[in-house]
């Protein structure tokens, strides 16, 4: 097991990542559950697959789950099942010194952690990740949000977890699919920032997605260690360090736009895809030897994530893909800045990108092969 510590004044917290941590719920997260009755708020399928290990592990220790269903699906991060999921809380009686239990993917972290932001103003939480993507990603940092009809994610609050338990036994249930699209994010940790665990991820990233046990531990760790050091440099994203997690993103929101955030793209295949974009894209603006863009897209394409534009046979031009990028929450005053490359592991933020010149690269990729 792996225990990576998140440095916040007055909100630091451990994720621990291993097989079996939901058997050992109790015991690591000791005084945190203050009660007998334990809230978790759970995923459906993550409940299906993995509710009778914890309810196992709760009962061992002389307590009860107080179950709370979530439909999977990114419709359950809005308004009406927020409010659900408050009066619910409130009618069992939590308080701000407890903590409630999230088990799932980043929909139940990220509705779960809000509900928990607002609660009594605050009360506690403990993401118990089920996908890939939660484990690397979306459980680590604080951010939490529901959507609105305006867009993805733009109602919500920094409010940070005391515990993570990223159980890696939990992925041997997730679909391949999605399991690929989590491993776009690892792989994101490389490009952005960590040369030598690109190089490591070309050599072991089969291993990963064969969930091979210690590979994965180390995959898994390294991308929530590289998380963590940015999170604690730049918790509300002000600073522009925390931005550099958005590599891939901003092209890749156009994608998941264009698709109408379907299941014909996930996000991890849109960030995939979006990262070989911005690879290629800082290339031709010469700030990137094209050998190393070349490299990216080779990885992207070993792990079986999409790597050509051209080929989602997308009915739209360049200009389509720009005019959604400019509903990106991330505008800020007008432009857009993108997160681009110098070398594999060396991202820099460019504020200056021409927009034009954007729709003009992506006209291009739309046509070649
Ligand atoms: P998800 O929560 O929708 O889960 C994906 C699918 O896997 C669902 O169908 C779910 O039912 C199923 N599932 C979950 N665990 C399973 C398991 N162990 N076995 C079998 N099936 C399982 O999707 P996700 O990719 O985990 O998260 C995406 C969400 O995370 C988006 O809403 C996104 O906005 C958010 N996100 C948040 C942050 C953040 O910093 N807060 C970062 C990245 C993404
Ligand atoms: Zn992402």
């Amino acid at each position: 097991m792996a225990v990576i510590p998140v440095d916040l004044a007055g909100r630091s917290y451990e994720v621990h990542v291993g097989p079996g941590l939901l058997t050992r719920l109790p015991e690591l997260a000791g005084p945190l559950l203050r009660k007998t009755a334990v809230p978790v708020i759970a995923d459906a399928n993550a409940r299906r697959h993995w509710g009778g290990t914890l309810d196992q592990a709760l009962r061992a220790n002389g307590r009860t789950a107080l179950w709370y269903d979530v439909a999977p699906g990114e419709a359950s991060k809005s308004w009406s099942e927020l409010a659900r999921l408050t009066d619910w809380l409130l009618a069992q009686g939590v308080e701000r010194g407890d903590h409630v239990l999230a088990l799932g993917g980043g929909v139940v972290g990220d509705l779960t952690g809000f509900a928990c932001a607002i609660l009594k103003r605050g009360c506690g939480f403990i993401q118990l990740p089920t996908t890939l993507l939660a484990q690397v990603d979306s459980s680590v940092g604080g951010k939490t949000a529901i959507n609105t009809a305006a867009g993805k994610n733009l109602v919500g609050a920094f409010h940070q977890p005391a515990l993570v338990l990223a159980d890696l036994a939990t992925l041997a249930t997730l679909p391949p699919r999605e399991l690929r699209s989590g491993y776009a994010e690892v792989l994101k940790y490389g490009v952005l920032g960590d040369a030598e665990f690109f190089d490591w991820l070309a050599d072991n990233g089969a291993r990963v997605l064969a969930l091979d046990e210690k590979t994965l531990e180390q995959a898994v760790a390294t991308s929530i260690a590289a998380k963590a050091r940015i999170v604690a440099k730049d918790e509300r994203e002000t600073s522009g360090a925390r931005a550099l997690l958005n590599l891939g993103h901003t092209f890749g929101h156009a994608l998941e736009a264009e698709a109408g955030f379907s299941e014909l793209l996930l996000h991890g295949e849109a960030v995939a895809l979006g990262m070989v974009l911005a690879a290629r894209y800082s290339a031709r603006l010469g700030h990137l030897p094209m050998i190393d863009a070349e490299r990216i897209t080779a990885a992207v394409d070993a792990a079986g994530l999409p790597a050509e534009l051209a080929a989602l046979n997308f009915d739209c031009d360049g200009a389509a893909l720009v005019e959604h990028m400019l509903h990106d929450k991330k505008m800020d005053a007008g432009t857009l800045p993108f997160v681009l490359l110098r070398a594999i592991g060396d991202a820099y933020l460019d504020r200056a990108v021409a927009l034009a010149d954007v729709a003009l690269f992506l006209d291009e990729q739309l046509r070649s092969h």
